[in-house]
């Protein structure tokens, strides 16, 4: 028997809007013998059938996962995880100079708290809600089944997503393949290793908006800041920017970006540094033409949203005061806290402290393997400034 939550009075219109969460203050029913990762079914107050979901105690106590009443069986994963495979194929995603992609971007795919990444034949699952890791197999085959011979692996990897007291283990649910393991994006080869990188092994988001930066690259000096394995160097690289710095304050980042940019022979133009990138952005040591700005979320929480603010502003700050005449911030934010509006104002207000004249030249975001939910305004959470300095 699954169990009902049952919905204060007035507390189902976000429900019927389709919005995936159900927030604790909604509940009407005694949750406290429910279990994390328990599935529920979801009622309004008069006993209407709501949603089925995935209970967690915290904020979000419910995240759904069907708005109809459906078994979570194997048909149901299946139908799912090929309905999510063949749109990254339609993107063009799975081809022989891509083979990097994001199978399941959770509340985007409707399949709220599982994230899938993929990585030629490798794919990789990330469960940042309890209740996902009891479809773990059903999932799993659901991908062998979809991908077929583009599937040597599974690895699931939760340890670091989900509370501690979960006592998750990592590990191959299907198959087992070696790390580095290398794949490509946009025609640039990577060592990616889900098991001892950041995230899954690559931050597969900021696919299309480093193929802009190389278009923008060509004779020019570039500052890549918050490297990580330097995908925004190597498109840049590729396209015949004169040089690069790539800056990092993890060594093993430093070590993933020399390995890069050696597996696809750059070296010549390269240059690393291991630093604090605010410390660094402070006094830098050459006048740069484009300087790229990625920063790790600086704000998790609404509580840390103000400080937050006044640190991309400090950053950016320093990046517009020292840039050349006529170069290119490219700055991001993917904090889920700082909406699209905020984060321009907050370039904006650091470019009249440095008493720079700025044009806002693209506004960049997530790629569409990242969809937003139409129902989940907060999903788009990656957000990009091309700022031209005169
Ligand atoms: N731009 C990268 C992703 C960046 S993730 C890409 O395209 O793949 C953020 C990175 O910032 C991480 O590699 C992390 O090690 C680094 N980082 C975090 N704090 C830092 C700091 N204070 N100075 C420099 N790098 C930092």
């Amino acid at each position: 028997m699954i169990p009902i939550i049952t919905l204060k009075k007035g507390k189902e219109a976000s429900l019927y809007r389709k919005h995936p969460w159900v927030f604790s203050g909604a509940i009407a029913s005694d949750c406290a013998s429910l279990e994390d990762g328990q599935l529920v079914t979801v009622n309004s107050w008069n006993g209407k059938f709501l949603a089925l979901g995935h209970f967690q105690h915290g904020s979000i106590a419910v995240r759904v996962i069907s708005f109809s009443e459906v078994d979570l069986n194997q048909e149901f994963w299946n139908t799912r995880i090929a309905e999510m495979v063949q749109l990254r194929k339609k993107l063009g995603l799975l081809s022989a100079t891509n083979s990097i992609f994001r199978i399941c971007h959770g509340e985007g795919d409707e399949l709220p708290g599982l994230v899938i990444d993929y990585y030629t034949g490798v794919a990789v699952i990330q469960c940042h809600s309890i209740g996902m890791i009891q479809h773990l197999d059903e999932i799993t085959e659901a991908l062998r089944l979809s991908l077929g011979e583009d599937l040597l692996a599974v690895y699931h990897k939760s340890a670091e997503t989900l509370p501690k007291r979960h006592a998750i283990t990592d590990g191959y649910l299907y198959g087992e393949v070696p790390t580095p393991h290398y794949a490509k994006e946009d025609g640039i080869t990577y060592a990616i290793d889900w098991i001892n990188g950041q995230k899954t092994g690559f931050f597969i988001d900021q696919r299309d908006n480093r193929t802009m930066v190389g278009k923008l690259s060509q004779g020019k000096k570039v500052l890549n800041a918050f490297c990580y394995s330097g995908g925004f160097s190597l498109q840049a690289l590729k396209n015949n920017a004169s040089v690069v710095y790539s800056l990092d304050s993890s060594q093993k980042a430093i070590a993933l970006v020399e390995q890069n940019v050696q597996l696809n022979g750059m070296e010549d133009r390269h240059v690393s540094v291991a630093a604090d990138a605010m410390e660094f952005m402070k006094e830098l040591p050459e006048e740069f033409d484009i300087i790229i700005l990625d920063p790790p979320a600086f704000a998790k929480h609404l509580d840390k949203k103000h400080k937050a603010v006044q640190g991309y502003k400090r950053l950016n700050a320093h990046a517009l005061r020292q840039i050349k005449s006529g170069g290119i911030l490219i700055t991001f934010s993917c904090s889920q806290v700082i909406d699209k509006s905020l984060f321009n104002h907050t370039i904006i207000s650091a470019a009249i402290e440095s008493n720079r004249k700025v044009k806002i030249l693209y506004q960049l975001h997530q790629p569409a393997d990242h969809p937003i939910g139409a129902f989940h305004p907060e999903g788009e959470y990656l957000k990009g400034l091309v700022v031209y300095v005169e």
